[in-house]
């Protein structure tokens, strides 16, 4: 007979219940913890084995931060979580288990009127926090097509399948959430490969028309978008559009190693068609521990050199989806490896301080630091910017007016020099002028913190149209999520390429 599971709100509060009887000697006992400098808190996380959720331990071991976690049927497992106990953080927004090292939490303000909207405040007001339902949604990922061109490696998604989403539903799925939570910030088509959808263009029109819809991102493996008439046709829409190209660094090797084939002209073509149209960019790299964290450095300034590109976006892997480049759990890349390369490889002026944690979710969900390229300079300007105090100033996080960047430069008080850089800098700077370096260091069935999920503010649209963490989907229920409701792609191209009468 299978077995049941009581729902999952009940299943957290029962692993919460045993947590926080724990203090400090209790837990050290439960968890049989012998190596370990500083303990940090007690979370939930998944046995990567069974991925049913499990009580979890992080802590310091020679400055690195490790989780322990235990299941009942699979036993304990040990997981790296950060490569430099200085980058990780906890957050006033943790509630799964005990924190129990007060210097490390940082704390992220319910953002009123900031990004989560006029009282619409974050995880704090929820009741039910295994509930995201109620969290601001900064980025919504809708996975339009499970078909793609391409057979990466390193494909989170396992993008194999045949079928794609109905534009009715697609159109009812956005028109929901918009009259749910009001605006959305981001909207991402994606796949596989979204632009095969045969009814992608109208996709893209549809939520260009959505007032409620500040931005569009596509997502690209680039292969389409080196055809410059396709790429042309983006042009319509440049006002809301962000072209998010896969682009993981220099060389053909890299290139086979992580798509299984070599793109690298291909995204050369791509950029510069956008370029021609003006489109704004994303080079997206994703990074494996010794085959392209070399590269991250080219990536930077491979973005630095073309004003369209806006972000250079540096995910290291997870282990999840079609992902077959070697699982270790214990030695992987973190971000605080993505900041020291960043840091040693660009020959712009930045350092590790330059980074920091970007001010919603958590602070271990994602690091950014800002650039102002202008009259041929190229400056970092997040040392001048508190980011936490500027949330509570800009109406939508991921989309900073000229007007709300301004009021935000010069907002770190330091020194004269300092003063009078950000006075010239409210003066100068434009939005266009901005490049930034966002770290997001995604989590899988190793590494999973449910304290992450719960403030999460990056969701994925399931089949169903339920807005979930990217993370949790992508870690546990996307193989229970199945496509096969939905039609096939090849069928409806022919349905639609049908003569009518
Ligand atoms: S990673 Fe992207 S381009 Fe590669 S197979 Fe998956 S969906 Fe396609
Ligand atoms: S998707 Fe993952 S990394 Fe991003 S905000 Fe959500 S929990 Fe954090």
């Amino acid at each position: 007979m299978p077995e049941t599971q009581p729902p999952l709100a009940q299943r957290l509060e029962t692993i919460r219940g045993t947590l926080l009887t724990l203090d400090e000697p209790a837990a050290i006992a439960f968890f049989s913890l012998e190596n370990f400098d500083v303990l940090l808190k007690t979370t939930i996380s998944l046995c990567p084995d069974c991925l049913v959720h499990v009580p979890a331990i992080v802590f310091t071991n020679q400055k690195r931060v490790w989780m322990r976690k235990l299941c009942e049927k699979h036993g304990a497992v040990t997981c790296l979580m950060e490569n430099d106990e200085k980058f990780y953080h906890l957050s006033n927004k943790d509630r799964w288990g005990r924190k129990f090292a007060s210097d490390k939490v940082m704390v992220f303000p319910a953002f009123n009127g900031g990004c989560c909207g006029e009282g619409n405040g974050c995880v704090e007001e929820n009741e039910n926090f295994a509930d995201q339902s109620a969290n601001k949604s900064c980025t919504i990922l809708v996975e339009v097509t499970n078909a793609c061109n391409l057979s990466c490696a390193v494909c989170y998604s396992d993008a194999r399948g045949d079928r794609k989403m109905p534009l009715a539903v697609f159109k009812e799925y956005i028109s929901r959430l918009i009259e749910r939570r009001k605006v959305l910030d981001s909207v991402q088509l994606t796949g596989g490969e979204a632009a095969l959808h045969p009814e992608f263009w109208e996709m893209v029109a549809f939520l260009h028309a959505q007032r409620e819809v500040k931005k569009i991102y596509l997502p690209t493996n680039g292969i389409i978008f080196a055809n410059p008439e396709i790429a042309a046709r983006c042009l319509p829409f440049r006002d809301k559009l962000m072209v998010l190209l896969q682009f993981d660094g220099k060389t053909v090797q890299t290139s086979h190693a992580m798509r299984n084939a070599n793109t690298t002209q291909i995204r050369d073509t791509v950029i510069e068609n956008f370029s021609q149209h003006g489109i704004h960019m994303q080079l997206t790299m994703t990074i494996t521990q010794g085959v392209n964290d070399h590269e991250i450095g080219w990536v930077v300034e491979k973005g630095l050199r073309h004003s369209h590109i806006k972000v250079v976006a540096l995910q290291p892997v997870t282990y999840s989806g079609r992902y077959n480049l070697g699982q270790n759990p214990t030695e992987r890349m973190t971000l605080s490896d993505c900041v020291k390369a960043v840091a040693t490889q660009i020959h712009q002026r930045t350092s590790i301080d330059d980074f920091k944690p970007i001010p919603c979710s958590h602070p271990n969900c994602g690091w950014i630091t800002l650039f102002v390229q202008r009259l041929g300079l190229t400056a970092n300007i997040a040392r001048h910017i508190d980011l936490e105090s500027a949330m509570n100033r800009v109406s939508n996080r991921t989309l900073l007016n000229s007007t709300e960047l301004r009021s935000v430069i010069g907002s770190e008080p330091k020194n004269l020099i300092h003063q009078i850089g950000a006075w010239a800098g409210r003066k100068l700077i434009r939005s266009t002028d901005v490049f930034a370096i966002a770290i997001k260091p995604f989590m899988d069935k190793f590494n999973y913190d449910q304290d992450r999920i719960s403030a999460c503010c990056h969701h994925l649209l399931d089949t169903k149209g339920n807005a979930t963490s990217f993370c949790e989907y992508n870690a546990r229920l996307r193989p229970l999520d199945s496509w096969e409701s939905f039609p096939f792609l090849k069928q409806q191209a022919e349905t639609l390429a049908a003569p009518t009468r």
